[in-house]
């Protein structure tokens, strides 16, 4: 449904916002596009749009090459993350905004925002203009302003950002839900890695200008292509701890743990995500594997602890679920080892081993 070929753009002053992207989004997919900020998702997605001329490439949408075409005659539907509706217009007027553009007449417009603003929960609204509505409110007169248009493509620059946590998850559910009836190609851009583990069929990782990783959600959560992409994904970020293979055993933080086949010598950085590592209080029979040290940290994360813990080598993160009702949390100072789960660390040199 989008093709994106060697697509670059540059902004005066030499920065590289996007550089030399390809990309293949297919019809009806929910697409995330996640990284940090400044990795060039903003100008990626208004690049799609038509707000952003690239230096080079080009986008179709459809299989029709649109990289001249403005923004009007695209057939997408953005929405911001400020929602960008017309505080001088009611919820209808708003609503039916692109309709009135497109020169639909306009009983038919009306009609149609109200059915849309039905859907999306806004019908007791219709007559409120934008000042007068909570931000959750608003989010959703911005979705149904996309969604009355029926566009080929809708594109969301972060529009639960601006949601207090509790909102942005029901908002995330009530998108996805959307999105699902619908069936409309979604560009979604988010530097949040869990709303895009949440949201998407498949995530694009960016990195300065770059793709660095295209995948599903489980394949960008449990094979990341390397350290970028293994520290970013994930509520509690991966261990990733300097080690060598040697000899035919990996050495990581004073540990001698076995080696996968094939695995040549060499300096190379061992990850472990927290959740994947248990916490024993006393001496484990997997001690010789195991990293000994102190509890240096406890942070409480409702269900379950994040410890960390020093070995004097490293520190190690490990997330500990709660005990029995009556038994507390590990106490700092204390000794422990944290036992890594067979099979789940992941070796990186340059990428993935
Ligand atoms: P954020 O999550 O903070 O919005 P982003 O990943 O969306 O970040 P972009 O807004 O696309 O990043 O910006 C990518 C790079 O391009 C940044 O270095 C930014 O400073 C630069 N940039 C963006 N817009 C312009 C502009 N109009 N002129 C010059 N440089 C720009």
């Amino acid at each position: 449904m989008i093709s994106l070929s060697g697509l670059t753009k540059e902004f005066p002053g030499g920065v590289r916002a996007i550089d030399s992207l390809d990309l293949e989004i297919a019809d009806g997919e929910f697409f995330a596009l996640l990284g940090p900020s400044g990795c060039g998702k903003t100008t990626l997605l208004r690049t799609i749009a038509g707000l952003e001329a690239p230096t080079s490439g080009n986008v179709s949408i459809g299989g029709v090459d649109v990289t001249g075409t403005p923004p009007g005659r695209r057939d997408v539907a953005m929405v911001f993350q400020d929602y960008a509706l017309f505080p001088h217009m009611d919820v209808t007027a708003n609503i039916a905004y692109p309709l009135r553009i497109k020169k639909v007449p306009r009983a038919r417009r009306e009609a149609r925002a109200a059915e849309t603003a039905s859907r999306l929960s806004l019908s007791g609204l219709l007559a409120r203009r934008p000042g007068q509505l909570s931000g959750g409110q608003q989010q959703r007169v911005a979705l149904a302003r996309a969604v009355a248009s029926h566009p080929k493509v809708f594109l969301f620059d972060e529009p639960l950002s601006n949601l207090d946590a509790r909102l942005r998850l029901e908002a995330r559910t009530f998108l996805k839900r959307l999105q699902r009836e619908l069936a409309v190609t979604t560009v979604f851009v988010t530097h949040d890695q869990g709303e895009a583990l949440a949201l998407a069929d498949r995530i694009a990782v960016m990195d300065a200008g770059r793709i660095v990783q295209v995948g599903t959600p489980p394949e960008v959560f449990h094979r990341p292509a390397g350290t970028f992409v293994a520290s970013f994904i994930g509520s509690t970020p991966m261990n990733l701890l300097p080690g060598a293979a040697q000899g035919g055993a990996l050495h990581v933080a004073g540990v001698v743990l076995p080696l996968p086949p094939g695995v040549e010598d060499g300096p190379l950085v061992y990850g472990l995500r927290p959740e994947y590592a248990d916490l024993s209080q006393s001496a484990p029979p997997e001690r010789n594997a195991s990293f000994a040290g102190k509890v240096a940290v406890v942070e409480n994360l409702g269900t379950s602890y994040l410890v960390t813990l020093d070995t004097g080598d490293a520190l190690v993160q490990v997330v500990v679920p709660e005990g029995p009702p009556g038994t507390g949390a590990p106490e700092p100072g204390a000794p422990a080892w944290a036992v890594p789960r067979p099979g789940r660390a992941l070796l990186y040199r340059d990428d993935a081993l």
